[in-house]
């Protein structure tokens, strides 16, 4: 049965869906077999794997709200070799349209049961907020990523992002837990990236992921090519570091 996990942080722009693409081609490059979802209407994840969000027949939009089958909605990243459930504006709307629905937090974990067992891992890129978007996605899910760039604002909205994966852990889904914590974007030269790292590991102890991804223009020119950065240019310092980084939640997952 698939792991499912979502990387998830309600700040913007912190690395969640660079992180969630290289992520799911990294995993794909240990022959893993990977579906990557994309939870935010702003397409990126989508977009980073190579998918025109614009040209999208169905999509997630369709799956939470019941007006598609999930498996009508799968593509595969031909560049990546995982599949995705792609996302575009649409989704926006999904929010209030749901309002209506029995159940409305379970959509995802109820549309995913179909196709889980097709995969080793199922990465969810959450939207940078705790919405009933990123609900759906941590009801169906048995883990958390948290990505974070190391610098002091970063360490304000952890308490938010932890207590709501507590509650939803106490009340709606008792699998859910923080399986990490991955320090990206790092800038070594910065004492401030050292004293928050270092703050880090004193708190959270293992929860930190040893892997750190560095800022590295690579992994940013990536998107542009629809490509992910693992395999956009597998010898830079972000691919490699988010190779790396594939290899220890492996072996992390396999010692739970
Ligand atoms: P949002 O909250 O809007 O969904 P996000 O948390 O998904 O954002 P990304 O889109 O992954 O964040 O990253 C934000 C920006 O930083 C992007 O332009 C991305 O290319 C760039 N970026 C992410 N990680 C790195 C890195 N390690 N080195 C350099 N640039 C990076
Ligand atoms: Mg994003």
């Amino acid at each position: 049965m698939a792991k499912i996990f979502c990387i998830a942080n309600q700040k913007g722009g912190v690395g969640k869906t660079t992180t969630a693409v290289n992520l799911a081609a990294g995993l794909a490059n240990l022959k893993q077999r990977v579906l990557l979802i994309d939870l935010d209407p702003q397409g990126n994840a989508t977009m980073g794997a190579g998918i025109n969000k614009a040209e999208l027949d169905s999509s997630i939009y369709q799956v939470l709200l019941g007006m598609g089958d999930i498996a009508a909605a799968l593509q595969t990243s031909e560049s990546g070799h995982f599949d995705v459930l792609p996302a575009n504006r649409d989704l926006a709307g999904a929010e209030v349209e749901m309002v209506e629905l029995d159940q409305r937090e379970m959509r995802l974990k109820q549309a995913l049961a179909a196709v889980a067992g097709d995969y080793d891992f199922v990465l969810i890129d959450c939207p940078p907020a705790l919405s009933m978007l990123t609900l759906n996605g941590l009801c169906a899910a048995h883990g958390v990523i948290i990505p974070m760039q190391c610098e002091y604002y970063a360490l304000e909205g952890l308490s938010d992002l932890v207590n709501t994966i507590k509650i939803v852990h106490g009340k709606m889904n008792p699998d859910l837990k923080v399986i990490g914590l991955l320090r990206v974007m790092f800038d070594p030269r910065m004492m401030l990236s050292q004293q928050v790292s270092s703050q880090l590991e004193k708190h959270f102890g293992d929860k930190v992921f040893k892997t750190i991804i560095p800022r590295n223009v690579r992994l940013a020119e990536a998107p542009s090519y629809g490509i992910p950065g693992v395999i956009f240019d597998p010898s830079s310092k972000g691919a490699q570091a988010y190779i790396a980084f594939g290899k220890e939640l492996v072996e992390r997952i396999a010692a739970l």
